[in-house]
């Protein structure tokens, strides 16, 4: 089931939430948007719902032209940031919801709604009041609800938001694959990199309303092609490239195991801070464009304001952008 948006705008009296979006989500695809609180990922959501009015563009689902269609016809199924759960429901009233609200016949809906609950690993949960869920569970019964009436695109909207690390992660690898069992078309809006990339087959990056980039992960990471992208993925060792190599031109992102700290190196830059993450020590000095910085592994720690010597191995720099901000 395609999804696809065209020159989609959203307007509120103060922004200009969503401007002019174009993106097409293949049938099947797993397909994540990114970007900083405010960048109108949940508005773009509900406008492909049917719950935020467009001013202009519109929404196809396999095909169909969506305008005009109020938001509980449309064969979507959107995952709210906050789960809204029902409070006065147990668990599988919760997850048969929307079968009830389209007639579907008792027996059913609830045999469908117990399949979904054992999908989501929930099985003995259907007489639970959800708030006496824990955050964990909460989500899988989201999921379970959205899924129930078989929609054609799933939308989920920061799906594991306020759940803590290690959960997030078993979490994001199970509902990767429930999508998949359902064989959903699914959008995936997170302010998360790394929830992104570990979602998504290709995504979409926006700013301040705006798509600025598209691509899977691994097209985006060898070709940012703005500072802002390189900096939302996590690329945050910044230099412009003439500093490097005689030649070059724009930014470029130095990987950390690119840089080699060493008495003889090509470069000299004072330390700025020092710290411990991950098993080494991550030192950083000033290098690169005013007030930036560049980090490296180091064998110890390392005091401010103390000048050290480095390499940088050229071969396995990425280069960002044209311009050098
Ligand atoms: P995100 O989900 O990426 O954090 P939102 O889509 O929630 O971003 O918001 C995008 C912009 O639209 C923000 O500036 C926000 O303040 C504004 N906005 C969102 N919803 C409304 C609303 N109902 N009324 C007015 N402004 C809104
Ligand atoms: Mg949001």
């Amino acid at each position: 089931m395609s999804l696809n948006l065209a020159n989609i705008s959203v307007s509120y009296p103060d922004t200009d939430a969503v401007k002019d979006v174009t993106l097409e989500v293949k049938s099947g695809e797993r397909f994540a948007i990114m970007g900083p609180s405010g960048s109108g990922k949940s508005t773009l959501l509900r406008a492909i719902a049917g719950l935020a009015v467009m001013q202009s563009g519109s929404v196809h689902i396999n095909g169909a032209d969506m305008t005009g269609v109020p938001a509980h016809q449309r064969p979507v199924g959107l995952m709210f940031q906050d789960y809204a759960l029902f409070p006065h429901m147990a668990v599988l009233e919760n997850v048969a919801y929307g079968l009830r609200m389209n007639g579907v016949p008792k027996t059913e809906r609830n045999e469908r709604a117990a399949k979904l609950l054992e999908l989501v690993g929930l099985a003995g949960f259907a007489e639970r009041r959800t708030t006496t869920l824990s955050g964990g569970e909460q989500q899988r019964v989201a999921l379970a609800r959205t899924l129930a009436p078989s929609p054609a695109v799933v939308l989920l909207d920061e799906p594991l938001g306020s759940l803590d690390i290690s959960l997030k992660e078993s979490l994001l690898a199970e509902t990767r694959s429930i999508l998949e069992a359902v064989g959903a078309t699914s959008v995936y809006v997170t302010h998360d990199r790394a929830e992104a990339f570990a979602f998504c087959d290709r995504m979409a990056i926006l700013d301040k309303g705006e798509v600025v980039r598209v691509g899977t992960p691994d097209e985006i990471w060898r070709d940012p092609q703005s500072a802002f992208v390189a900096r939302s993925i996590g690329q945050s060792n910044l230099v412009p490239h003439s500093m490097i190599s005689d030649g070059g031109a724009g930014l470029v992102f130095v990987p950390l195991e690119a840089v080699t700290m060493s008495p003889s190196g090509r470069f000299s830059a004072p330390v700025t801070t020092s710290r411990f993450e991950d098993g080494s020590n991550i030192v950083a000095v000033a290098f690169g464009v005013e007030g930036s910085s560049l980090e490296m592994r180091a064998p110890l720690a390392a005091t401010p304001g103390v000048e050290v010597r480095f390499d940088i191995e050229v071969d396995a720099l990425i280069v960002v952008s044209a311009n050098e901000v």
